[in-house]
């Protein structure tokens, strides 16, 4: 369900390839937030745009981040090629064989108590959606769509944790069960079900609705 198998290749600029190196899988895409910082430092101070453009920009940078750091470029050709050493890049890609069905990401992070603008701008860049093939080097990535689903956190030797809860509101649907259901999946299908978050906040013994959207969540972690 968690596991993640990495496959990972090398493709010269050349156009030659070397296959099939399976990567150890995991149970998390290991993100370390020290490094991410650093693109944020690139993109935010380089950047022309008003400040609060600077921070809508940073949306999704997080995707471009887990996949940037997979890919590596080194001098020479692949490694069957060893003669054609000059002038040839070579890079490694990867892709990833079976989607899980839950993606899960585990953020590293530099400091036991981050400054609040770190952690609004690493939230910022978490993208409510994304599909694998944002993620994954190879051209052949299959596509999956993933929405993001909950949030695991550890502050101050304490573990809670955020969770969406999607309600569809469906407008009118009449018919035996049978026809209920194939009606649900036609109007899931041509996307007339209109969805209504919930956001949960899970602490101890306590479960409490808190927001609605995704900035609330991000609101309250900072
Ligand atoms: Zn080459």
């Amino acid at each position: 369900m968690f596991a993640i198998r990495k496959e990972t290749s090398q493709v010269c600029d050349c156009g030659e390839r070397a296959d099939g190196v399976s990567e150890q899988g995991s149970f998390g895409e290991r993100v370390n937030v020290a490094e991410l910082q650093k693109l944020f430092e690139v993109e935010v101070s380089y950047s022309p745009l008003k400040p609060e453009a600077k921070i809508r920009d940073l949306v999704g940078k997080f995707v471009t981040f887990v996949k940037s750091s997979g890919e590596t470029w080194e001098d020479g050709c692949v490694a069957d090629n060893p003669t054609l050493t000059k002038a040839h890049r070579r890079r490694r890609v990867s892709s990833i064989r079976h989607a899980p069905e839950v993606y899960s990401f585990n953020l590293s992070w530099p400091l036991l108590h981050p400054k609040s603008s770190l952690v609004l701008e690493t939230m910022i860049s978490l993208p409510e959606k994304f599909d694998l093939k944002e993620l994954a080097s190879s051209e052949g990535q299959s596509s999956v769509v993933y929405t993001l689903k909950g949030l695991v956190c550890y502050s101050n030797n304490h573990y809670f944790a955020f969770f969406r809860r999607i309600f569809h509101k469906i407008g009118y649907v009449v018919g035996s069960d049978h026809k209920r259901a194939e009606a649900v999946a036609s109007l899931i299908k041509h996307r007339e079900i209109q969805s209504h978050n919930e956001w949960l906040l899970f602490n101890d013994d306590s479960i409490a609705t808190v927001t609605d959207n995704w900035p609330g969540v991000i609101q309250m972690c900072l």
